[in-house]
């Protein structure tokens, strides 16, 4: 854990500006020329952010200047946080910013679909048991026909069921499907209002040798099939090669930790064709014309593009202005609404930086609330002999119009102060796919046209409106909030719109194991002025709170208050809502505002009702006093002391005989084993603290990479039996054992309602001194008996426990507290 908090205040020193304009240098003017005069596109689709191969997107992008885009399934909500927090839904908008930043990078695309990454399953069968099957292609349907590929590369196998995270599998069937689906009108009818049928001409898989379980096996694989090529160009433009521009797209993976450092050279990638006619030499797009000529009346098009491009001057971009903007107007005239829009918009912004445009909107506050009047900096320069004058600016929402008309005289800066008014109905600035509550396998998302988008357009624009010599354009751009920074210098974020009040929980779940009242704070915060008002809360009728509502007066903008309610639970077990209400002039006002800040990715706010679960627990228990060893992170030590553990966390170099004879028990965190070496020179010290009458419970640790083999002092072996069906039936196997009735009788009834799995790397193997206590399986699956182990040793009690309470008590699941006050009070 120290290393994560010190990488992550490593990272905060570094400059944030995830947001700043894109400034391009004639290089990248040029690449852009090339990028408009290749009329081809890929689409490549795998499950989760970080399985796409950045090296073929790269490749596509930049070497053969191809529309290339990037459909993840998911947002990897179900992953790992090794920078922050943030898990889950939270997680899934960070790990989304991720690939944008990755595809700004190498110059892809990026699609999602509205699946949820809810965790790990085994194969498709089980991943199609949450995920929608017909949403899941409608969305992947919806992009092929929005985005129209010429070829469809699936990253994982769809013939290998089993072999791979199902989540895997199942991108590639569902690609597979969806390739024939596109074209028929009968599919997904809805979508056509919206967009046209289409089929794809080829599909691919992008195997390796790693699907063949080695480069041996594979150099003996029939590649008849294949097309295969060397993605390992040197681009001396940029002065990079394809693998370390790749490098660079997939280091922004930076919450799983997947930095990576560039190569040089030849690297070959395989594609596998899966559909379609085989192209006859190595290319994809064999036999498919890209060129300008694809489309009626391109022909002229691309002769001047040809002729901008061969003719591109380094040192004056501007000289191409004239040919671009008579390009420009013929592109507008296309019958091709497809590509119409999308070369207008490409042609558009090389008309921008070719001649020197510099348009802002700008801010120096952070955020705004409905109907608040702001002051805004607008800003327009011309670095070109251009005729260019500023007719209008555009400000939305609202369509608040600015005339301008002034004269853009080559490098003379205009600027001008203006204020602006957000219209009383804006709509907060909130991923749009967080608004309604989804299931554990699918987002909610009901706009047709939102769906497959990575993240929302930017709803504060302004959009300048100039004549270029005699030609109109528009160019939208987001309004910014922008500020120096004393060390950093200029910075660039999101600009928000975020309600007047703010309120905020301070937990998620809060247990309650006695009937005795707990204080609830609730603080407020404004985001506009001061703020005056009254709040109150709401909970299941069974629950008492105290008083029934509460002033409030904040004094001034960005102020918080905090209030405090007194919560009396009800007699037996149960579980509420708590939400909250405050009142201010007659609006009411119940979302919470979280703030997500890093600095490899833009700014984010998610804005929803805040809510806390409050869980009553009939809950008995023994022994006081904890120690808690560390591993991989989890909060699992929190959750005891919310039911009156004293838990005290004790690092694995504390660890010694004088220490532990202090404690009732000794519980270790998720994956000490793998992550925390000093523990391999821990266990007599232990050991011993069991057979001198303690309890030691080991939550679970993968079989890989293990400090020591000997995680208990009987024999004992993992093995990567999973139960991620969190409703799999749970057999009593020692029904009489006390870990299933004292102090607490536990019952089918406590294994309800248990969240995202029953356990993980399960004991496959243990000598004969443990007693298994449950068994448990997934569909179709054998019993698995090795999830919760218990063996007498000395005078104590050793545990083994694979269930996956990391998830259960930070998410207030009674019967999981049960079970775990049950191990701790063994033998007390
Ligand atoms: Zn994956």
């Amino acid at each position: 854990m120290r290393k994560v908090f010190l990488a992550l205040f490593l990272l905060q020193l570094t400059i944030c500006n995830a947001q700043a304009p894109e400034k391009w240098s004639s290089a990248e003017i040029y690449e852009h020329i090339k990028k408009l005069n290749f009329l081809g596109s890929v689409l490549y689709v795998a499950a989760h952010p970080d399985d796409e191969n950045t090296r073929l997107i790269s490749y596509f992008s930049n070497d053969v200047h191809a529309r290339t885009a990037y459909l993840a399934l998911t947002r990897g909500d179900g992953g790992q946080n090794l920078i922050g927090p943030e898990l889950r839904e939270e997680l899934g908008l960070i790990r989304t910013q991720e690939l944008l930043e990755a595809r700004k990078i190498d110059g892809g695309y990026q699609f999602f679909s509205r699946a949820n990454d809810f965790g790990y399953s085994k194969n498709p069968t089980e991943t199609l048991q949450f995920w929608d099957k017909e949403e899941v292609l409608s969305d992947i349907v919806w992009v092929i026909r929005k985005f129209q590929p010429d070829v469809i590369i699936n990253r994982f196998d769809h013939r290998t069921p089993g072999s791979t995270h199902g989540h895997h599998t199942t991108s590639a069937i569902l690609s597979v499907e969806a390739f024939d689906m596109a074209v028929n009108t009968e599919n997904f009818p809805e979508q056509l209002k919206f967009v046209d049928t289409y089929q794809p001409k080829r599909l691919f898989f992008n195997t390796s040798p790693w699907f063949y379980g080695g480069n041996e096996a594979f150099q003996e694989a029939d590649k008849s099939n294949f097309v295969s090529f060397d993605t390992g160009t040197y681009f001396p433009v940029q002065g990079l090669s394809n693998p370390e521009i790749a490098s660079l797209s997939r280091s922004q993976h930076k919450s799983q930790g997947f930095g990576s450092t560039g190569s040089r050279g030849s690297e070959m990638e395989y594609l596998e064709l899966l559909k379609g006619d085989k192209p006859s030499d190595q290319d994809v797009f064999d036999g498919i014309d890209t060129s300008w000529s694809r489309l009626d009346n391109g022909k002229e098009i691309g002769k001047l593009l040809a002729s901008v491009e061969n003719e591109f001057d380094f040192e004056h971009p501007e000289k191409s202005l004239e040919k671009l903007l008579q390009a420009y107007k013929l592109i507008g005239k296309l019958q091709d609404e497809h590509w119409k829009n999308i070369k207008l918009a490409e042609i558009k912004e090389i008309i921008y930086a070719c001649s020197g445009l510099f348009l802002e909107a700008s801010t120096g506050q952070p955020s705004a609330t409905a109907s608040e009047t702001l002051p805004l900096k607008l800003e327009a320069i011309n670095r070109s002999n251009a005729a260019i004058n500023l007719k209008k600016v555009l400000l939305n929402p609202g369509q608040t119009e600015l005339t301008v008309n002034v004269d853009l005289e080559n490098n003379k800066d205009w600027s001008s102060p203006v204020s602006y008014t957000i219209p009383k109905n804006a709509n907060f600035t909130s991923p749009y796919w967080l608004k309604e509550p989804g299931t554990t396998g699918m987002y909610r998302v009901e706009d047709q046209q939102s769906r497959g988008l990575p993240e929302d357009k930017v709803q504060t624009t302004a959009t300048f409106q100039l004549d270029i010599n005699g030609t109109s354009l528009e160019f939208e751009k987001p309004i910014v909030y922008k500020f120096n920074d004393n060390v950093s210098g200029e910075n660039y974020r999101n600009f928000e719109i975020v309600p007047m009040i703010s309120v905020e929980f301070q937990d998620d779940v809060l247990i309650f194991n006695e009937e005795k009242p707990q204080t609830i704070r609730v603080e407020l915060q404004s985001h506009n002025g001061a703020a005056k008002g009254k709040i109150s809360l709401k909970a299941g009728k069974n629950w008492k709170i105290e008083p029934a509502s509460q002033e409030f007066d904040i004094t001034e903008k960005g102020g918080a208050v905090s209030v405090d309610f007194e919560v009396t639970p009800p007699a037996g077990q149960d579980e509420t809502e708590l939400t909250a209400e405050a009142t201010v002039n007659d609006q009411s006002f119940s979302n919470s505002l979280k703030k997500i800040e890093y600095p490899h990715i833009s700014n984010q706010n998610i804005i929803r009702p805040a809510k806390l679960k409050l869980v009553r627990l009939n809950i008995a228990k023994k022994g006081e006093r904890i120690a808690y060893v560390p591993g991989a992170g989890d909060v699992v030590d929190e959750s005891l002391r919310q039911i009156g553990y004293q838990v005290q966390k004790l690092e694995a170099d504390d660890i010694s005989a004088s220490r532990l004879q202090n404690f009732d028990a000794v519980v270790l965190g998720i994956r000490a084993y793998n992550v925390d070496d000093a523990l391999a020179f821990k266990q007599s010290a232990l050991f011993d603290y069991v057979k001198n009458g303690g309890t030691l419970i080991v939550q679970y640790n993968t079989n890989r990479g293990l400090v020591t083999e000997d995680l208990a002092p009987f024999h004992l072996e993992l093995s990567r039996d999973r139960v991620t069906e969190e409703d799999a039936e749970v057999t009593f196997i020692a029904p009489n054992h006390a870990l299933l009735n004292v102090p607490n009788k536990l019952t089918k009834a406590d294994f309800d309602g248990w969240v995202q799995e029953r356990g993980l790397y399960f004991p496959g193997n243990w000598d004969d001194t443990f007693t298994p206590i449950l068994s448990m399986h997934d569909q179709d699956e054998s019993a698995k008996t090795g999830s919760l182990l218990v063996a007498q040793y000395g005078k104590g009690y050793f545990i083994y426990t694979g269930i996956s309470f990391f998830r259960q008590l930070p998410a207030g699941v009674p019967g999981a507290y049960r079970l775990f006050a049950n191990m701790i009070s063994i033998g007390k």
